[in-house]
């Protein structure tokens, strides 16, 4: 059966994600954290899972998760709106906050789900290109596309270029233009100290500065993130969402998380460290162009990088991912950072088909 002419306009074409998985030994592709869970860390999550009714529905807002995040930054529960991932609570801004007739801006090369999202909820997306050699960011041009705009994304460090956004640039946009501001913060944990925007939160009602576990906390299977933003923005999220996103293991997990978060803090440093490695790494191979990253991965430009990555996935077990085919991105691959071990077979594998190749 055909169903494609009776969907909704606004969402044919669309197509069930694929993240282009294959079973490896080494799998580098999707940012996640790949360090085993701290034991502190695994036992408390045990602990609270074991502790956990099922038979329950969830505390829809997860309140007690609410307020440990609030705690952690120094916010109240108001301000916290918890979502299956952050991608829900992407969805659900684009969902309440876009619509017909609303514009929404980001800078690509970004995290693609914007511009999906903002397509299926029938935003009209203005990109403001970042620059093709460093990916930095035309402060006038975006303050021009951003004059009118229902939303501006931006993404600190962005995905997959790595870079930090400078905070001027979103006191400017707060100061000299109406629209509401996302700084989506996935992997800021990974930045020098200082990197996050959320700071400027309480003094700023149209700023909104998103979060989640799947980085740094290493929980990505768990499906939590949050949004730090005035209480009128999660009030309005609250009512769209759906009511139980965030299921009573998630919440008992994250709690566990955020409640022993300073045990992650050597696997962060670690992570940091072995990007530093991989990125001087990297810069000795031939023909490789690799860009500094605040994030846990690495954008590199590779001669024939399609090609490099089928070579990696097939003769050497390790998946990374592609970026050829995405405009601005020409022959870039995206190396999330791994442990030392996992680098160093990702070195070993790249360094042998270079030579080859060259
Ligand atoms: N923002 C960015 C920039 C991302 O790269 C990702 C995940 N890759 C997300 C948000 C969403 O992550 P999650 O849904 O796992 O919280």
């Amino acid at each position: 059966m055909d169903v494609s002419d009776r969907l909704r306009p606004a969402l044919r074409g669309f197509e069930p994600y694929d993240p282009a998985f294959s079973p490896c030994r080494v799998n580098l592709s999707a940012n996640e954290n790949t360090h085993e869970l701290p034991g502190e860390l695994r036992a408390a999550i045990n602990a609270a899972l074991l502790a956990t009714p099922l038979n329950r529905y969830p505390d829809p807002m997860a309140n007690e998760l609410r307020d440990a995040l609030a705690a952690r930054h120094g916010l109240a529960r108001e301000n916290i709106c918890v979502g299956n991932g952050g991608d829900e609570l992407l969805f659900n801004l684009l969902f309440a906050f876009g619509g017909p007739g609303r514009r929404v801006v980001s800078c690509p090369p970004d995290f693609s789900e914007y511009a999906n999202f903002a397509a299926m909820c029938e935003c009209e997306v203005t990109p403001v290109w970042r620059s093709p050699d460093d990916f930095s960011i035309d402060a006038d041009a975006l303050l021009a596309a951003a004059g009118d705009a229902a939303l501006v994304i931006l993404t600190s460090p962005n995905n997959p270029t790595g870079d930090l956004l400078d905070r001027a640039l979103v006191e400017r946009l707060l100061e000299r233009t109406n629209a509401l501001v996302l700084v989506d913060e996935a992997y800021v944990e990974f930045a020098p100290k200082g990197a996050s925007v959320m700071d400027l939160l309480p003094r700023n009602p149209r700023l909104m500065v998103l979060r989640t576990l799947s980085k740094a906390f290493g929980l990505a299977g768990v499906r939590v993130g949050y949004l730090a933003a005035d209480p009128a923005v999660v009030d309005a999220l609250g009512a769209v969402r759906q009511i139980y996103s965030v299921d009573v293991e998630a919440q008992a997990v994250a709690l566990a998380a955020v409640r022993h978060r300073d045990a992650l803090a050597p696997v962060v440093a670690d992570i940091v460290s072995e990007r530093e490695r991989l990125f001087a790494g990297l810069t000795e191979l031939p023909g490789v162009h690799v860009w500094p990253s605040a994030a846990n991965f690495v954008l590199a430009r590779v001669p024939g990088a399609a090609e490099v990555r089928r070579r990696l996935r097939d003769e050497h077990s390790v998946l990374v991912r592609d970026f050829s085919a995405t405009l601005g991105l020409e022959d870039c691959l995206r190396l999330s950072v791994g442990t030392r071990e996992e680098n160093d077979v990702l070195l070993d594998a790249l360094s042998v088909i270079l030579r080859e190749e060259a």
